[in-house]
């Protein structure tokens, strides 16, 4: 079992081959953590970094720097079916669901 302080997501494992020939694992930190992604499909977020003034650190659209574009599109798309009486909330794809709430409050 590794040591606590290697068990957090920000430790990876990489393997080395030692002088003996045998392969060994070694913990290393990952430098600024892990890369920001979306939280719906996962995909990498472009336009996120970490230093500089706010408007800088994510794009400023609306879920800017938590959704990709492409599932921002999709839960506008949504808000505005819901909005108009085409679906209901409960209709709206459970991942959507909060996002979607967070546009129609
Ligand atoms: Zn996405």
């Amino acid at each position: 079992m590794p040591e606590p302080r290697n068990r957090s997501s920000s430790v990876r494992k990489k393997k080395v081959r030692v002088p003996s020939g045998e392969s060994r694992e070694r913990y290393e930190r990952r430098k600024g953590g892990k890369k920001a992604s979306c939280a719906v499909c996962g995909a990498k977020l472009q336009g996120v970094q970490r230093s500089g003034p706010k408007s800088a650190r994510r794009p400023e659209r609306k879920f800017g720097g938590a959704l990709c574009p492409k599932c921002q599109a999709s839960v506008v798309k949504e808000a505005g079916r819901v909005k108009d009486g085409f679906k209901s909330i409960e209709d709206v794809a459970i991942i959507y669901r909060r996002y979607v709430e967070g546009i129609l409050k």
